[in-house]
């Protein structure tokens, strides 16, 4: 995409978020734009045929669906600086993201012509701001956000796929501090079976080793019990991920 384009997303969806200004605005559209204005390499490890391993400098690919673990390391750290109060910084880091983001809906075989046509189209204006409104604090959403990018089959579909993901992105890392009320209830709520489950999971393992000198049948038995106690406590350690979200 062009550079102008990843901007005016931006702005429009920083916009619909209610950030209308000032150095936090600023410092997310220069991140956005950063990428374009510095190209970026990254070092690959290769082997070679003899078995050597080398290593070569590589541009980083825009126009790809491989950059989402780029993509989400920067959601992360800006949303651990913005916990910090650090406004500007967090902006700069959430903008770089983005831009990652919103290239990886552009098709890598037509780019030229779909980034010519995503320039011509008038920006979604309702798409963008019914996404800021249906935006959800959690990092489990930024990574549904992030996990569904694909390359589009036009530049409209680029420009508004991408005009929608970063109009969700934006209100969900730059949010409050303070957790929903429903999320902290609900971690409280399954507390106490975390902490039964937990200290099964422990006995079960403990007896699983006891067991396992003299009823060595018996031993895997326990240990499936230790799992299961493990496993079924999965929704608590969900719910404790979500809740990380507002922890710096
Ligand atoms: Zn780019």
């Amino acid at each position: 995409m062009r550079v102008g384009t990843h901007r005016a997303i931006t702005r429009a969806a920083a916009y619909a978020t209610g950030l209308r200004g000032g150095p936090v605005l600023e410092a997310m559209l220069s991140g956005v734009a950063f990428p374009d204005i510095h190209p970026e390499e990254e070092v690959q490890a290769r082997v070679s045929r003899s078995g050597r391993v080398y290593f070569v400098r590589r541009r980083i690919r825009h126009h790809t669906a491989r950059n989402k673990g780029r993509v989400m390391r920067a959601f992360l750290k800006a949303r651990k600086l913005w916990l910090r109060g650090k406004g500007v910084e967090a902006a700069y880091w959430l903008g770089y993201g983005l831009h990652y983001l919103q290239d990886s809906y552009v098709n890598p075989r037509n780019h030229l012509r779909d980034e010519n046509e995503a320039w011509g189209t008038p920006l979604p204006l309702n798409l963008i701001a019914n996404a800021a409104k249906s935006s959800n604090p959690s990092p489990s959403f930024v990574k549904q956000v992030i996990a569904t990018a694909a390359p589009m089959g036009s530049g409209r579909l680029a420009l508004e796929n991408a005009s929608v993901a970063t109009a969700l992105i934006i209100p969900a890392v730059l949010a409050d501090a303070a957790p929903p009320s429903t999320l902290v209830e609900e971690c409280r709520e399954m507390r106490g079976m975390h902490i039964v489950k937990t200290a099964l999971s422990a006995a079960f393992a403990t007896a699983a080793l006891l067991a396992l000198p003299a009823f060595p049948l018996l031993s895997p038995i326990l240990a499936g019990a230790a799992i299961a106690a493990y496993v079924s406590d999965g929704k608590y350690r969900e719910v404790r991920g979500e809740l990380n979200w507002f922890r710096h």
